[in-house]
């Protein structure tokens, strides 16, 4: 029988020719050509002050906390809903995560619970772009600003896509992209960290270079380098930046790609949400999404249980996901609620992800939904 994956990875063709360039030139550790012409293009879609190729989002998030400069006790508001490095990035910093509800419509935190949960240790707000679909950040901008609070995007998902024209990952103070193999641009475990406050530029370079000023020393701009402030190794080698090159070239035709196969999905499923038997995604008329993720949201748990089981038995895989972080073991040590958490609660048990990737076909939609329908 033929299998559905829920995702393959997809590759351009080019690859493979872009690393072995950069075995050609010799220098495969990071910060080479590769990771230059990477960071020329993210800065280019994004306009920000500085873009840096991280190992991963993870990392990504990691650098930003150790930007933030908290302290053990400070609080970092963000949703339950998400995967967990977005708050396991400030745990390991010492700080609290304030957990709050989503949006019914978009699954985005809730931007009308945030003022709610500020307390004199809030420092940060960290808005998640669930599917590529932008959170309401004009609101948290005001929020940000009018609390003195740094504001991070984890737009794991949210590369190339758009909130009120403007592209996500340009709105806060940092923001921090994933090109996990999962997501719509890949390099197996790769991300980036996009600086949008200059004032943080120069120490995000020294913290990614084991807090050293060794990427200014390389720019001609001091005469030694030197430790001079706390860091880590974030910088991927050249093999993953060339790899990732071949991606960001052919960006805006993969996102076409997954938007053709979204919209497919949107369209043959209409019918089941009119008969009241599923809920779509719900895309603002202000967001342009990036075709990230198909899901659709079931009546109740059992619904799903049963829903996953039939099509698994037809070869398709379909998975689910998040346990909030507010009721995982590590999300109750290290964290409290700062809301209720209907939605965050209901949409877990409820939201299901049906494969997507870029050679999924039409075909395979047409499958997946008519066994949808047999369900
Ligand atoms: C995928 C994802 C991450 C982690 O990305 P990695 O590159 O695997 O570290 C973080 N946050 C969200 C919302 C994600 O979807």
């Amino acid at each position: 029988m033929y299998k559905i994956p829920f995702n393959k990875p997809y590759m351009t063709g080019k690859e493979l020719w872009y690393i072995s360039q950069a075995h050609h030139a010799g220098q495969l550790a990071g910060d080479g050509n590769f990771t230059k012409k990477c960071h020329q293009w993210l800065e280019s879609q994004t306009n920000c002050q500085k873009a840096l190729l991280t190992h991963s989002c993870t990392a990504a998030l990691e650098m930003s906390a150790i930007l933030a400069d908290l302290e053990p006790g400070d609080e970092v508001i963000m949703p339950s809903y998400t995967f967990v490095s977005t708050a396991n990035a400030f745990v390991l910093r010492g700080a609290v995560p304030v957990f709050i509800d989503i949006r019914p419509d978009t699954l985005n935190l809730d931007e009308t619970l945030v003022a709610a949960a500020i307390t004199n240790r809030t420092r940060a707000i960290v808005p998640v772009h669930y599917a590529g679909v932008g959170c309401e950040m004009d609101t948290l901008q005001e929020i940000a600003q009018k609390h003195q609070l740094m504001l991070i995007e984890d737009a794991a998902q949210g590369i190339m896509a758009y909130y009120k024209g403007k592209p996500l990952g340009s709105f806060g103070d940092l923001a921090c992209f994933s090109f996990h193999e999962t997501k719509n641009i890949i390099a197996g475990e790769g991300g980036a960290l996009i600086i949008n406050n200059p004032h943080l530029s120069e120490q995000a370079e020294i913290i990614r270079e084991k807090g050293t000023n060794r990427s200014k020393f390389f720019r001609g701009q001091v005469d030694k380098y030197t430790w001079i402030e706390k860091g880590s190794s974030y910088l991927p080698g050249e093999l993953i930046a060339a790899f990732l090159y071949a991606q960001l070239e052919e960006a805006q035709a993969i996102i076409n790609t997954r938007l053709k196969l979204w919209n497919y999905y949107h369209q043959l499923l209409e019918p089941l949400e009119l008969a009241g038997k599923l809920r779509r995604p719900i895309i603002p008329p202000h967001c342009q999404h990036n075709g990230h993720m198909y899901y659709i949201i079931l009546p109740d748990l059992q619904t799903r249980t049963k829903l996953i089981a039939f099509l698994q038995e037809q070869g398709i895989n379909s998975v689910f996901h998040y346990v909030p972080l507010h009721s995982s073991p590590a999300g109750q040590r290290y964290g409290r609620v700062g809301s209720s958490m209907d939605n965050t609660n209901r949409i877990s048990e409820c939201l299901l992800r049906l494969p997507l990737f870029p050679e999924l076909g039409l075909a395979s939609i047409e499958k997946i939904v008519s066994c949808i329908k047999d369900f």
